[in-house]
């Protein structure tokens, strides 16, 4: 069963005011069914958006941040805050507290917490689901080379199955609910 969902997502907010509004309707979906949220801590861009929103629904927010960041940036009052050491603590702290991730619309940041959890999973390191929230078809390009890379024979098409795909927050988070896992080794 879910209990805490990770969430990666823009430090900015997009051009688009569907953007931030997505956002929050993903931390109403996530509060409507009890989940918690862990997410990278800081309260800039869609990061902060889905966290206040966690926060003003009465539901607890775990940011993990790294030092250099925390000292860099604003921090949203009220969230349970974990500082560390790295990067790398500070993913593999994420993985480890959540049951399932999320990335909603983000730039090179989001694309690679997207893409390590992907490929754990893939590689059988993790074993959660991991989704992609399609908010105005922003992963549309991202999903269409993911297909090519199948029809190119690097990925395999099980792999490609196992990524969520929703552009419904309430759609998404269902899926994510039932979303069983099966481990088929890459080089099989
Ligand atoms: P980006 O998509 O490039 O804006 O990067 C966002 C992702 O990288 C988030 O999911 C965070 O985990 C991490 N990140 C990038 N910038 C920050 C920041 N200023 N504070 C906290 N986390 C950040």
């Amino acid at each position: 069963m879910l209990k805490s969902v990770c969430v990666f997502c823009g430090s900015s907010r997009g051009n688009s005011p569907i953007y931030e509004t997505s956002a929050k309707e993903l931390a109403v979906a996530l509060s409507n069914n009890s989940l918690d949220l862990v997410y990278g801590g800081s309260n800039i861009g869609l990061m902060g958006v889905v966290a206040s929103t966690m926060l003003s629904l009465g539901r607890s927010a775990t940011g993990v941040i790294p030092t250099a960041l925390y000292e860099a940036v604003e921090q949203l009052e009220g969230i349970e805050l974990i500082v560390v050491d790295t990067m790398h603590e500070r993913k593999s702290t994420m993985y480890e507290k959540a049951d399932a991730f999320i990335a909603l619309p983000g730039g090179i940041g989001t694309f690679e917490e997207l893409l390590e959890v992907y490929t754990w999973v893939q590689l059988g390191y993790l074993k959660k689901p991991v989704s992609l929230l399609n908010i105005n078809g922003y992963y549309d390009h991202l999903i269409a080379q993911l297909q090519h890379s199948t029809e190119s024979g690097f990925m395999k098409q099980h792999h490609l199955d196992s990524l969520i795909i929703e552009s419904d927050p309430k759609l998404l988070i269902e899926r994510l609910g039932s979303a069983s896992y099966s481990y088929i080794p890459k080089w099989q």
